[in-house]
């Protein structure tokens, strides 16, 4: 990193800075030019904080050199990650998109889930997801089963072979949610719950981070960082859809650009999710397919036996029919693209 002195900076202030610096191992190069003090640092940045630089006297600004998040970064490993599962499935890398379909919450009829699992399981999905702790805006809404749902989700997955994807909301539930599901989902709204992020990232399961509404793409990968910090490296991010200034027709903005800035920055996979992205049935499969094209490594879609009747989110999601239809012009896709292959950034950037 860089620091740059005010014009002010003492003799002592610049003295301090190289001392704070060689103290955490960091070798300072001084640069004293007529009118500003610049320090060269060079070693690891995890050991100091740039904000404890910037708080010191007669520091100005402190620039990173490299990216803040590291075992996230492209920089430190330039292959793309692949989360292989016991059954073969992978998600990144030029694997084929995989496809994670079901309703946003586990309801009471066992046969609902069943139906929209054999459906995703016969069009040729991977996943099926569910909620059984549902994260609310309003205490009066359904906010999920528990483990009622997760024990459905497991029967649907022995029926199916579907792998089976929910949220967790509590670090307490963590093993309970362990025992059942194959990916744990950290839900937008907990993007930033440090201690979530930490207790998943001591674990062995693969985990599904969804990109907060109001959070930067650095932000995101820090959260992706937080859970690798801890162990577990098998993170695949979700951009799910940002707050913006205009929500009239949509209930939040799809970051499409997020995926290939995403993919530039870093080697973890990335899927898309148009539901929560957009909010609007007819919006997903135009989403899911900018989302492939921009290069996502899968697709998160509520599909729902009968969305009128859902206990969450029904009108961003498709009926079985509906789903079969979206799903068939999407795979058309992908083999048109050759969306398998991922396609190299242009040379330079
Ligand atoms: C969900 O996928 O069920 C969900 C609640 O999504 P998000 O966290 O993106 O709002
Ligand atoms: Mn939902």
């Amino acid at each position: 990193m860089i620091i740059v002195m005010e014009k002010t900076a003492t003799v002592e202030n610049i003295q301090g800075v190289i001392d704070i610096l060689t103290e955490h191992g960091f070798r300072a190069i001084l640069h004293k030019g007529d009118v500003h003090t610049v320090i060269d640092a060079l070693g690891d940045k995890t050991t100091l904080s740039p904000n404890r630089l910037e708080a010191m006297e007669g520091v100005n600004y402190v620039r990173l050199i490299r990216q803040p998040f590291r075992l996230a970064s492209r920089d430190r490993k330039p292959e793309d990650t692949v989360i292989e599962f016991e059954n073969g499935v992978k998600v990144g890398g030029e694997s084929r998109p995989v496809f994670i379909a079901g309703p946003c919450s586990v309801e009471n009829d066992y046969g609902c889930l069943l139906e929209v699992a054999q459906a995703a399981k016969e069009l040729g999905c991977q996943f099926l997801r569910g909620g059984a702790f549902k994260p609310r805006t309003s205490p009066y809404d359904f906010d999920g089963l528990g483990e009622k749902a997760l024990k459905y989700l497991a029967k649907a997955k022995e029926e199916t072979g579907l792998l089976v994807v929910t949220e967790l909301m509590d670090s307490s539930d963590l093993k309970m949610v362990c025992d059942y599901a194959d990916v744990i989902q950290i839900g937008a709204r907990n993007m930033q719950n440090f201690r979530l992020l930490k207790s998943v990232g001591k674990c062995n399961k693969p985990i599904i981070l969804k990109r907060g509404p109001a959070s930067s793409v650095q932000e995101f990968l820090l959260a992706a960082e937080h859970i690798m910090y801890n162990g577990n490296e098998k993170v695949i991010l979700c951009e799910r859809g940002i707050k913006s200034f205009d929500h009239t027709f949509t209930r939040n903005v799809l970051d499409i650009s997020a995926i290939p800035v995403i993919k530039k920055l870093s080697h973890l996979p990335i899927i898309v999710d148009p539901s929560h992205g957009t909010g609007q049935r007819y919006l997903i499969e135009p989403m899911s397919k900018a989302g492939l094209a921009a290069g996502a490594d899968g697709v998160m879609v509520e599909v729902h036996p009968n969305p009128a009747k859902a206990l969450s989110d029904g009108k961003q999601s498709l009926s079985i029919e509906q789903f079969k239809e979206v799903f068939s012009r999407l795979n058309n896709m992908i083999d048109l693209l050759h969306l398998d292959k991922k396609q190299p950034a242009l040379k330079g950037e």
